[in-house]
């Protein structure tokens, strides 16, 4: 898109500075300048006048399964047991390579409109997840696990090796009650080949600790560490459940934590302990988890649900305050996904920024910008996300060169077909 000026906007650069009102210039997928004297970074292909509207790095989702979106809405208040086996695995047992792309577009139009730069995605069916990240121009860091064999899993990552790059990948497992022993070690010899972070679905429920400790006394955290599959750092989804050792290997390997509270809270599944997290200084980041279990990619509602559930297990109104909530759902979200080019905006970073309305009702008066986002935000506040040197959503309208209508239709009836 070349050279793009943001006029007048006031800028949350998410380095620590107070918000001011000033200039920004994108050159090409990079910000080139941000102050008042921008005349000379001229001529521009395009001036957007922001009328002290705020602009601020995107929102990373950190733990998503964006082709789960086929089940938005389709199976909702039931038992987990009866949720899980009944309705989620027949279906996803169906899903083909096309279902996959199709709703992993669907999910990447919501992150779009919801502000979201970057996504952390696990699914399978990793050709179409691919296909369909890049065609739309979402950043993506993907999460490899045996689904594949393991030289296919190896050329992917080599083939996304580029940190500058779109896409990016690590490995990891599913969880530490799926994996056959071929596949722990298909994994063990990947990370120590390309020395990759390692992620986890871990200690998300009371029962899959328990059923750990029964099987083989450790809990998920100590498991995965026992077989020196955080060398090279990484982390866990979810973090519910935590005992003090877990801590220790937690702080030991300078891991993330990716809380998803939407899904705990859907799932009953417990409150993530984020607050006493923050306070060991563990990198906690946001995840929406998949649609299934949310049922949307909004991290709006994440961050009220990290803030608010925080002040209900502590029984205490100034927990978990909402700066901290904002550096969750941007910065930490980066270095969880090993995108510090994306994390703050800062000249010579990625301009994977978003642009939000403060004229609308909900975020007035102006008191504080930063409360209004995670207390009175929605993500219809979202006024333009630019990703990876494309304006990919602009109000109201989709830039991704597809026809939205028709993935919409597209999706409707492969869900009719497939919940048939
Ligand atoms: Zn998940």
């Amino acid at each position: 898109m070349g050279k793009i000026l943001f006029k007048n906007a006031r800028i949350l650069k998410m380095n620590g500075e107070d918000i001011f009102i000033s200039n920004l210039v994108t050159n090409d997928n990079l910000i080139e300048y941000i102050g008042d004297d921008y005349e000379p970074y001229g001529p521009f292909d395009r001036i957007i006048e922001c009328n002290e509207n705020l602009l601020m790095p995107g929102f990373k989702n950190a733990h998503t399964h964006h082709p789960m979106s086929i089940l938005k809405s389709y199976a909702d208040d039931l038992p987990l047991h009866e949720w899980l086996f009944d309705k989620v695995f027949p279906i996803e047992a169906k899903l083909s390579e096309e279902d996959v792309y199709e709703f992993t577009k669907l999910s990447i139009l919501e992150c779009f409109a919801s502000g979201v730069t970057a996504c952390f995605e696990y699914y399978f069916h990793y050709y179409a997840m691919l296909k369909a990240s890049e065609e739309m121009g979402m950043r993506t860091y993907m999460l490899l696990t045996p689904s594949l064999p393991e030289e296919e899993l190896a050329a992917i990552h080599e083939q996304y090796s580029d940190p500058e790059g779109l896409i990016t990948t690590c490995f990891g497992l599913h969880s530490v009650y799926t994996p056959t022993p071929e596949f722990y070690e298909m994994i063990i010899r990947l990370v120590n080949k390309y020395h990759t972070p390692f992620y986890i679905h871990a200690s998300e429920t009371p029962n899959e600790v328990k059923e750990c400790m029964e099987l083989r006394n450790m809990t998920p955290v100590q498991f995965v560490e026992s077989m020196d599959l955080f060398k090279y750092g990484g982390g866990i989804y979810h973090g519910v459940v935590l005992n003090d050792n877990d801590y220790e290997i937690i702080k030991k390997h300078n891991l993330t934590v990716v809380t998803c509270p939407g899904s705990n809270t859907k799932l009953a599944s417990g409150i993530a302990d984020t607050e006493k997290m923050v306070k060991n200084n563990v990198n906690v980041a946001i995840g929406t988890d998949g649609p299934a279990s949310n049922n949307g990619l909004d991290m709006f509602k994440e961050m009220w649900l990290v803030t608010g559930l925080q002040k209900l297990l502590h029984n205490d109104p100034s927990a978990m305050d909402a700066k901290c909530v904002l550096e969750m759902a941007t910065i930490n979200g980066a270095r969880a996904m090993n995108l510090t080019n994306s994390d703050i905006l800062e000249v010579n970073k990625f301009a994977d920024i978003i642009l939000i309305d403060l004229n609308k009702p909900n975020m007035r008066p102006i008191h504080n910008i930063v409360k209004n986002l995670v207390y009175s935000g929605s993500k219809d506040v979202v006024k333009l996300t630019m990703v990876d040197r494309k304006i990919v959503y602009e109000d109201g309208k989709f830039y991704v060169n597809q026809d939205v209508d028709e993935i919409y239709k597209k999706c409707q009836y492969l869900a009719d077909k497939l919940t048939k």
